[in-house]
Order: C-alpha cells, then sequence, then structure tokens
C-alpha cells in the first residue's frame, strides 16, 4: 500500500489551491492529490459562455499544468475512505494511507433526480439546457440564439447547489440578449426558484429586485421543478408552500439540476446527515478525526459555496493543518467569506460579498450593490486571471 504525507481528494478548485498553499508555505512536503479528470476547469466563467460571450474553452487547462510543483498526481477515482486507517480506497490502483487527509471533492450534480432532463438536457431541438456542466454549457448559448418567441424559463432547485447566483445570471442575460435581438415581445422570461426570494443577502435584495422588474422578468418563487415532459415542452413545478403541481410550456428551459454531496461521501463516515464533510467551521478540521480536513463544495462549511469562498478557506485551512503536524492548535479561523459576482446584462454586474452572518464584506469603498461595468469587466477579464495565475498558484 502506497503511503504519502498528505492525501488530497479531489483536484479541483479546493485541491490545487489548498496543495498550491501548503507548498509554498513549507515546500517539501509530501502531498498527493487523487484527481481523475485529466482537464481542469474554471467554472466560474461558464456563466458568460452560456450567455454568448466566451467560448467554453476557455474554461479548459490540462490538469498536469495546474498540479502544483511538488505534488504526486494520482490519477484515479476514491471509491471509498476509511478513516479509522487512514485509508482511501483507489478505483484502479488499490488502497493509500495517509497522516492527513484534505477531502475537496466537490458538489454532484444529480441530473437523473428530475424525470425527462437527463435524456433531454443538452441535446439539439429540445430546449432544455444548462450552464452547469461543460458538457451542457454550449446548448445554452445555442438554445438562446434559436429562440424567437415563446416562454424561456430559467430554474432554481430547493437543493444546496454551487453559486447560488448563477441560475439568476443566465436568466438577465437571456433576457437582455432577446432585447438585443428585437425578439424581446415574444418572448416570455420567466425565472421560477424553489426558494422564497431572489436572494438570501438583504443587502442585496432590493437591487436585484430592481432587475427583475425593470427587465419584467415574472419571477416564480417556492417553484421547485421536479419533472420535464420533453415531448410537451412541458416543466412541472412542485409548489414548495402548497405542494401543488404547477405545469408550464416552455420553448427554452435553462435547469439548474438539483445537487448533493457526491455518493462516496454520503457513506464514508466522513460527512454529516447530509454528507458533507463533517467539519468546524472555523478551522475546518473534521469534528472526529482531527487528521482530517475539508473545504469547498463538498464541505459542511455553512457558507455560499464558491470558487471566492475557496480563496479564503484554502489558505486557512493550510495554516491549521501545518499546526496540527507541529503540534501547535489550529488558529486562523475561516470566517465563511464568499462571493458571488451577479451578473445582470452584459456589461453589469453587482458584486456580492458576504460572511457567515450574511453581513457585507466589501472589497471596494463604493457601494457594491449598485450594478457596474467595472464589476463586470472585473469578472470577466480579471478574475480568470487571478484564478489561473494567483488562486491555483497559492499566491492569491
Ligand atoms: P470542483 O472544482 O468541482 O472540484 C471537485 C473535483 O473533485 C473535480 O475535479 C472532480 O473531478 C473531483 N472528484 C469528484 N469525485 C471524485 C472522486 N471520487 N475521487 C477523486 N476526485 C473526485 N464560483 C465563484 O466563486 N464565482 C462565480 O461566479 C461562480 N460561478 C459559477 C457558475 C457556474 C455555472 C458554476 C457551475 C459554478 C460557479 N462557481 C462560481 C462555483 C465554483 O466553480 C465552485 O464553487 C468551485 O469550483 C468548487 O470547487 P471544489 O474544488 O469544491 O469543486
Amino acid at each position: 500500500m502506497k503511503h504519502h504525507q498528505i492525501v488530497i481528494a479531489g483536484g479541483g478548485t479546493a485541491g490545487i489551491t489548498v496543495a498550491a498553499h501548503l507548498l509554498t508555505k513549507q515546500p517539501g512536503l509530501d502531498i498527493a492529490i487523487v484527481e481523475p479528470s485529466s482537464k481542469h476547469y474554471y467554472q466560474p466563467i461558464w456563466t458568460l459562455v452560456g450567455g454568448g460571450v466566451f467560448q467554453k474553452e476557455v474554461s479548459e487547462r490540462d490538469q498536469a499544468d495546474v498540479i502544483p510543483p511538488g505534488a504526486t498526481w494520482i490519477q484515479d477515482r476514491i471509491a471509498g475512505f476509511d478513516a479509522e486507517h487512514n485509508t482511501v480506497q483507489l478505483e484502479q490502483a488499490g488502497a493509500l494511507t495517509y497522516d492527513y487527509l484534505i477531502v475537496a471533492l466537490g458538489i454532484q450534480l444529480d441530473w437523473n433526480k428530475i424525470p425527462g432532463l437527463a435524456e433531454s438536457i443538452g441535446k439539439p431541438g429540445t430546449g432544455v439546457c444548462s450552464n452547469y456542466s461543460y458538457q451542457t454549457v454550449g446548448s445554452t448559448w445555442a438554445t438562446m440564439q434559436a429562440m424567437k418567441k415563446g416562454t424561456a424559463i430559467f430554474t432554481q432547485p430547493s437543493t444546496p447547489i454551487k453559486c447560488g447566483g448563477a441560475p439568476q445570471k443566465i436568466c438577465y442575460l437571456a433576457e437582455d440578449y432577446f432585447q438585443r435581438q428585437g425578439v424581446r415581445d415574444k418572448v416570455d422570461v420567466v425565472f421560477a426558484s424553489a426558494a422564497d426570494g431572489i436572494f438570501h443577502v438583504p443587502h442585496y435584495v432590493p437591487a436585484l429586485n430592481a432587475v427583475i422588474a425593470r427587465r419584467h422578468i415574472s419571477a416564480r418563487y417556492k417553484h421547485d421543478l421536479v419533472e420535464i415532459k420533453p415531448d410537451q415542452k412541458q416543466a412541472v413545478f412542485k409548489r414548495m408552500d402548497t405542494g401543488e403541481l404547477v405545469t408550464m410550456g416552455y420553448e427554452m428551459l435553462h435547469v439548474t439540476p438539483p445537487m448533493s454531496a457526491p455518493d462516496v461521501l454520503k457513506t464514508s463516515g466522513l460527512g454529516n446527515e447530509g454528507g458533507w464533510v463533517n467539519v468546524d467551521k472555523g478551522t475546518m478540521q473534521h469534528v472526529a478525526y482531527p487528521n482530517v480536513f475539508s473545504l469547498g463544495d463538498c464541505s459542511s462549511l455553512p457558507t455560499s459555496k464558491t470558487g471566492a469562498a475557496i480563496r479564503k478557506q484554502a489558505p486557512a485551512l493550510a495554516d491549521n493543518l501545518l499546526a496540527v503536524m507541529h503540534h501547535r492548535t489550529p488558529s486562523h479561523l475561516y470566517d465563511g467569506y464568499t462571493s458571488c459576482p451577479l451578473v445582470t446584462g452584459y456589461g453589469s454586474l453587482i458584486l456580492a460579498e458576504f460572511d457567515y452572518d450574511k453581513k457585507p464584506t466589501e472589497t471596494f469603498a463604493f457601494d457594491q450593490s449598485k450594478e457596474r461595468y467595472s464589476m463586470y469587466a472585473l469578472k470577466a477579464y480579471g478574475l480568470p486571471q487571478i484564478y489561473w495565475h494567483g488562486m491555483l498558484k497559492g499566491r492569491a
């Protein structure tokens, strides 16, 4: 059985960023990253790919190019965890033991939980599309371009999701696009969300409601998508308050699928009742196994699941793991910081930044709840550079 000082489960945003911070803080650590995918994705740009601003290829790099120098990449999938024996089971190559484990497996997209979705998503002519995967993001732009009249629906599920703002961002872009194409008067735009309001951080709600009103978007809250009938182009929603089923016809249906903790975590002994890796919300250390840490979308950290959150989690986790390694008490506490760049149209954006208490923790001196071109430019051109050249290198 192979042994590494630190095993990182998952080489996505969280896994690579935390590895880079660890190796920057203590060069020479023996770190293995278990990641099956040969490609690494910058997912936040998929909003603008879906809106036709960029090609999806801009979001993709070879995994080999983002593995930090000094770390070992094990191209395999973790099939099971045995935290009692400091062991992870690999799908192909046996098992690995570790002194310390960091779990960073991301969130699972449950396409199969909605009857009719898996067979229609991303297929030409169905009108069913999603920004939520590399495979399907191109279908959003194709569907928007094909839309000349009828109803365009944008859904948000009742489960936790990554980037809580992404379901509404693409709705605003599409509405803007329909206007620019001169078809807006023939297209009804519906935002159908299981949530009971537009956003869960009060500071940004008035500005977002103003966007909804200005764009004449029909917002249907407490509506959870439960079935698609692709042949009839009908979407069935369950009302969260009354349980009543509501059917709507569509020509375009942008789906944010239900999501959950990865299945492998649900049976790992590391998860809470939902399967999220059960860590202290400040130190990110596991509540039962002191040599296990977790960050990112698969963790139990009660904040909005974003890459921006990981930018703050990763250096803190690295400090805390090194503290444990050197018999000190972990003391770098993560405060729940997260950010959601809410694109409100081509060239405008509200940059929401907040903490565990939903208190704004804004970077700039101006009022970030105001729509601005400068913040749109930051998302489109600045943040990707910060991601590839800063975060993934442990420098930002
Ligand atoms: P991921 O980056 O998804 O990585 C998880 C990794 O684990 C993957 O590489 C996967 O292959 C690997 N893995 C899975 N199972 C196993 C296994 N069994 N064994 C080994 N490896 C495994 N964030 C922002 O900050 N701002 C935004 O504007 C923003 N917009 C978004 C828009 C969209 C459409 C989407 C989809 C996401 C957006 N996000 C945004 C969210 C952001 O991309 C995620 O929160 C972030 O990527 C989470 O990082 P992670 O490492 O936890 O998961």
